[in-house]
């Protein structure tokens, strides 16, 4: 999980050694969080590696910027270029990206104006979030004494650095209580989402998932399984839910670019179905792993290719096209 295997970061423009990667210790987003930032994942595929729903994500992160009037001084497609280029500097078959915008140095005012913006791009090899036996077998959560705080006190749909020391004060009391994860109830108690993941619960044989009214972040993957499971036939509702739900169930599981889709087998001890990867949350998990290795052709719009050529930048280029230039 650590940084060992990379060698070049993206840093205001330009590639940098790792190492070398400073900023100032009075910068703003230091004392206050006040950064947004995604994350992303690479695949390999058989045309090269590939990013998943990279334009989504970047206009994400623009999304959250503009909740905090952080302004990026770079295009969407700048920063898209420079992931691309990145994971074939560093040589990645598969990544864990990680662009990120914050505020400089200037000064600490809470109410900062017409700051130097910084804007890095990391990348690392990564594994699943919560273990790589999680995606199999599931995981075990508890529902955390900390709740999720509500969209009228933070831009839930945002994904800014400082929102995160709750998601971090969670799994933290999680982990320290023997469970996998935390899960966190909004400020009415209904469920809001995991640490790091959304939820959805399968009750005979329809999907439920909440949305930005249950204080959530609106994940990528989110909506990638949402497509995928109407694609396969299922009805997909979206309305609040409440614990009892869950603990009623019959599948539970999360999903996250860096949890992908990963089954949740307990909730504080309490078997969800038979306490394991559930038949529907199977057939969601493989359809999205064929979606993420370019398998399926139904989903390959969602892949921006990492080509190889330096001058030959085409994020959207087809993977069919690919593949016959390889
Ligand atoms: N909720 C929170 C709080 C998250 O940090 C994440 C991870 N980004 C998600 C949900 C899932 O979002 P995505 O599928 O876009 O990664």
């Amino acid at each position: 999980m650590g940084f060992d295997n990379t060698k070049l970061l993206w840093m205001n423009g330009e590639f940098v050694e790792w190492d070398k990667a400073t900023f100032h210790v009075s910068a703003h987003a230091l004392h206050y969080g006040s950064g947004v930032f995604e994350g992303i994942r690479c695949y390999e595929t058989s045309a090269g590696p590939a990013v998943f729903r990279l334009d989504a994500h970047i206009q994400r992160l623009y999304t959250s910027a503009s909740f905090y009037g952080i302004e990026i001084p770079y295009a969407q497609s700048e920063l898209e270029k420079a992931i691309c280029r990145l994971i074939r500097l560093n040589g990645f078959k598969d990544c864990y990206i990680r662009p990120i915008c914050f505020l400089g140095s200037q000064n600490l005012s809470l109410n900062p104006r017409n700051f130097p913006v910084e804007a890095a791009i990391l990348a690392w090899s990564w594994g699943s979030l919560l273990g790589a036996e999680s995606i199999e077998k599931g995981v075990r959560v508890t529902v955390s004494p900390y709740q999720k705080f509500h969209s009228s006190m933070m831009p839930t749909t945002a994904k800014a650095c400082g929102q995160y020391l709750n998601s971090i004060i969670a799994v933290r009391d999680a982990v320290g209580r023997g469970f996998d994860e935390a899960l966190l109830l909004d400020k009415d108690g209904f469920i809001a989402e995991g640490a790091g993941e959304n939820l959805f619960l399968i009750k005979d044989e329809t999907i439920f998932t909440n949305d930005e009214t249950s204080s959530i972040l609106l994940g990528i993957t989110r909506d990638s399984a949402i497509q995928i499971a109407k694609d396969m036939g299922y009805k997909v509702e979206v309305n609040k839910f409440r614990l009892e739900d869950l603990l009623d169930a019959d599948e539970v599981f999360f999903t996250g670019t860096a949890a992908e889709v990963t089954p949740v087998r307990e909730v504080d001890d309490k078997a969800i179905g038979n306490g394991k990867c559930g038949a529907i949350t199977k057939k969601i998990q493989q359809t999205f792993f064929a979606a993420t290795s370019g398998e399926e052709k139904r989903y390959q719009h969602w892949l921006s290719f990492v080509t190889r050529k330096e001058n030959d930048f085409t994020p959207h280029l087809s993977f069919q096209t690919l593949i016959e230039n390889r």
